[in-house]
């Protein structure tokens, strides 16, 4: 999997290199326990995902709440994006929306715990994450990356009644009929037949008679 570097066009398969959404823990603790802080991360490039291309041209926007005390913090936060991916059917660019929310609690590392870091759940739905200092900075990036990637939908259509691309010929049959003959075997059926009749030489009819490509 290639990399990405900045540049447009390129694949993402990871967190962009200068994400960065990160808030005062002390703040928050001096505000009385509350914060409410907005991130705009972009994405210059794709995310490459459920083998499609996820193109953003706006930056993603997160908007935060934190609350609590020395011992823990709590965060509500709510992700919005819009991007666009081919559509499955027809496979022109679809432009879709993605709204996420989580919770994330934040507690301080305890020192008996050597090296872990990070937890994956609280066990009720929230995320848990350990940090070094309450009253530190917190970087949330990780965890919007992760949010932003698994809402991307693994199928978008151009609309609901997208009639797709035409099996024989490959046009977008939303944009007319082809010449293609309605009644002609789907290819994509041929293939089955073949598959199944590898599988049972006991075929109906004489042995060279095959329905998909025998046609003279
Ligand atoms: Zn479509
Ligand atoms: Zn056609």
């Amino acid at each position: 999997m290639k990399r990405g570097n900045g540049d447009p066009g390129t694949d993402i398969g990871g967190k962009p290199p200068g994400w960065s959404c990160a808030f005062d823990g002390a703040a928050v603790i001096e505000e009385g326990g509350t914060l409410s802080f907005r991130c705009e991360l972009p994405i210059s490039g794709c995310i490459d995902h459920w083998g499609q291309k996820y193109r953003f041209n706006e930056p993603v926007v997160v908007d935060a709440r934190v609350a609590g005390d020395i011992s823990g913090l709590g965060m509500d936060l709510a992700l919005e994006a819009r991007a666009e991916v081919d559509c499955a059917r027809c496979l022109e660019p679809t432009l879709f929306q993605v709204s996420e929310k989580g919770h994330i609690f934040f507690k301080p590392l305890p020192e008996d715990k050597g090296d872990q870091d990070k937890a994956d759940s609280a066990g009720d739905g929230d995320d848990l994450v350990f940090v070094p200092s309450i009253e530190g900075e917190i970087d949330i990036s990780d965890q919007v990356w992760e949010y932003l990637v698994v809402s991307l939908p693994e199928k978008v259509l151009c609309s609901e009644g997208c009639l797709g691309l035409c099996p024989s010929c490959g046009k977008n049959r939303n944009r007319g009929e082809c010449s293609c003959p309605t009644s002609g075997p789907d290819p994509r059926l041929g293939v089955l037949a073949d598959l199944m009749k590898d599988g049972n030489d006991e075929a109906p009819g004489k042995g060279g008679n095959s329905n998909g490509n025998a046609k003279e």
